[in-house]
C-alpha cells in the first residue's frame, strides 16, 4: 500500500502520538522513520530513564516552556500532560513522580515508554517504518507526495515531527525546517538551548559531583535546581537553564546551601567547634564537595580564625565560576526556533497556507526546559496534529 489518509514523519515523541490519534480516529496511517529504531533521542532523556512529562500546573507547565509556550494554551486544553499520564497509565505503564514533577516509568528504563508507544501504534494498525528515510515532500492536486529512497507514498495529510536540530547523531537534523521553506513557510533562526556551560574550572576534583537544588546567580537571574560538575564544567538543569542568560566571559556564583543563610550557617559551624571541619560540612554536602572546601583550612573548626571562617562561609554561599563558552547546538539539549508559530493554527496545528500540512513538537518554534516540558509539549502536539480531520472533501 502506497496511500494513507495521513503520513507522519519522524518517530520522536511527536511522531508516535501524532500516529497513534490519527489512527485512533480512523485514519490509514503511515509513520517513517529514518533511524532503525524509535524515539531514539526519547531513550535518551532523563538520564536514559525517560522523563515522559512533568506532574505540574498549566502554570508549572506554561513556566518550563520559556520559548513561545503561550502558543500551546489551545493544544493543552485539548491534551495536556495529566492526559500524558492517564494515556500511559491506561496502557500498561506505571509511573512515578521525582522531584520538580518529573514522571518516570517506575522501571526506570526508556524501552518500558517506547515499547508502549511502539504496543499502542501497532494495536491501532499503524503502518510503521523503520529505517526509512523522507528525501522530499511535494503536493500536486491536494495530494502530498512523500518520496523515500525506494519508494513514493502519497497522502491527504502529513504531519511532520521531524524534531529540530540538536543532537543530530539522534535523527534530528534540521529536514523538517527544508519542508517548511520548500512550502514557503518562515522558519525562525535556529540556535542552542538549554546547553552544558564551559568553564576553566581548574578543580578536577569536583567533576562528577552532583548537587541537589543548588543556586546559580548570574546578574538578575536566579535559578535553584540540580547540578552537575562535568569535566568541561557545569551541566544538569541549573546550568541548563542559566545557558539562555550567558555566553562566555561572565563569572557565575554558586551558592551550595541556600537553604541556609550566612548567619544560620556561622551559628552551625559555631556550634560544632571540637568537630573536623571536613566532617562537619559533609553532613551538609556531598563528601568530595566538603573535601574541596575544608582544603584550604585547619583540621578542627575551633582553629579558623574568624577571617578564615568569613572567607569560609562567602566561598560556600558564593562560589565564583567564570564561565568560558556553552556547548554548540549539536550537543545542546534543545533547539531554540523553527517553523515560525505565526504560520500554524495554534488549535490544529495545520500550515496557514498548505491546507493538510501540520507540524508537531520541537521542527515548530518552541523550547522548554528538561524535566519532561519538552517531551510535554512533543507529545501532546503530536496528538492535537493527529485528532485533526480529513477534510471531507478529501475522503471522498
Ligand atoms: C540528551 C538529551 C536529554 C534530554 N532530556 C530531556 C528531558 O529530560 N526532558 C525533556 O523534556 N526533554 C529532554 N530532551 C529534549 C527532548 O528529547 C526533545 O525535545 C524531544 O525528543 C523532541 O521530540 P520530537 O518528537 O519533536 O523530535 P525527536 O525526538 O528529535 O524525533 C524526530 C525524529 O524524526 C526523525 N527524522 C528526521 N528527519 C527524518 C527524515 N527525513 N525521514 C524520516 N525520519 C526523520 C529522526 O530520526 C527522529 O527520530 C533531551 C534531549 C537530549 C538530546
Amino acid at each position: 500500500m502506497t496511500h494513507f489518509d495521513t503520513i507522519i514523519i519522524g518517530a520522536g515523541p511527536a511522531g508516535m502520538m501524532a500516529a497513534i490519534a490519527a489512527s485512533f480516529y480512523g485514519q490509514s496511517t503511515l509513520l517513517l522513520e529514518k533511524n532503525r529504531r524509535l524515539g531514539k533521542k526519547l531513550s535518551g532523556t532523563g538520564g536514559g530513564r525517560c522523563n515522559v512529562t512533568n506532574n505540574g500546573t498549566l502554570e508549572d507547565l506554561l513556566a518550563g516552556i520559556p520559548g513561545n509556550g503561550r502558543f500551546l494554551y489551545s493544544v493543552f486544553s485539548q491534551f495536556d500532560n495529566h492526559d500524558i499520564i492517564h494515556f500511559f497509565e491506561n496502557n500498561g505503564v506505571k509511573l512515578k513522580v521525582e522531584d520538580h514533577g518529573r514522571v518516570f516509568p517506575t522501571t526506570d528504563r526508556s524501552q518500558t515508554i517506547i515499547k508502549a508507544l511502539e504496543m499502542k501504534m501497532l494495536d491501532l494498525g499503524v503502518d510503521i517504518r523503520t529505517g526509512t528515510e523522507v528525501l522530499s515532500v511535494r503536493k500536486n492536486n491536494e495530494i502530498f507526495q512523500i518520496k523515500t529512497a525506494h519508494q513514493l507514498f502519497t497522502s491527504h495529510k502529513v504531519i511532520v515531527t521531524t524534531g529540530g536540530k540538536s543532537y543530530p547523531s539522534t535523527g534530528s537534523t534540521g529536514f523538517g525546517h527544508d519542508i517548511a521553506r520548500h512550502f514557503k513557510l518562515a522558519v525562525t533562526e535556529i540556535e542552542a538551548a538549554e546547553s552544558p556551560l564551559l568553564t576553566n574550572f581548574p578543580h578536577k576534583a569536583l567533576q562528577g559531583i552532583s548537587l541537589d537544588d543548588v543556586t546559580l546567580h548570574y546578574d538578575k537571574h536566579i535559578i535553584t535546581h540540580d547540578l552537575l560538575f562535568t569535566h568541561f564544567g557545569l551541566s544538569g538543569p541549573a546550568a541548563l537553564r542559566l545557558s539562555s542568560f550567558v555566553r562566555g566571559g561572565e563569572t557565575v556564583y554558586l551558592d551550595v546551601l541556600p537553604q541556609i543563610d550566612k548567619e544560620e550557617l556561622t551559628a552551625l559551624l559555631e556550634s560544632k567547634r571540637e568537630k573536623a571541619l571536613k566532617n562537619v560540612l559533609k553532613s551538609l554536602m556531598p563528601e568530595r564537595l566538603a573535601e574541596f572546601f575544608a582544603a584550604p583550612y585547619p583540621l578542627k573548626v575551633k582553629h579558623l580564625l574568624p577571617k578564615e571562617l568569613e572567607q569560609l562561609i562567602a566561598s560556600i554561599k558564593r562560589f565564583p565560576i567564570p564561565i568560558t563558552g556553552k556547548m554548540s547546538l549539536a550537543k545542546s539539549f534543545v533547539t531554540k526556533g523553527g517553523v515560525d508559530l505565526k504560520e500554524i493554527n495554534p488549535r490544529t496545528l495545520e500550515s496557514k497556507k498548505v491546507s493538510g500540512l501540520h507540524f508537531a513538537g520541537e521542527v515548530l518554534d518552541i523550547n522548554a526546559h528538561t524535566g519532561g516540558f519538552n517531551i510535554t509539549y512533543c507529545l501532546c502536539t503530536g496528538w492535537v496534529s493527529g485528532i485533526q480531520p480529513l477534510a471531507v472533501s478529501r475522503i471522498q
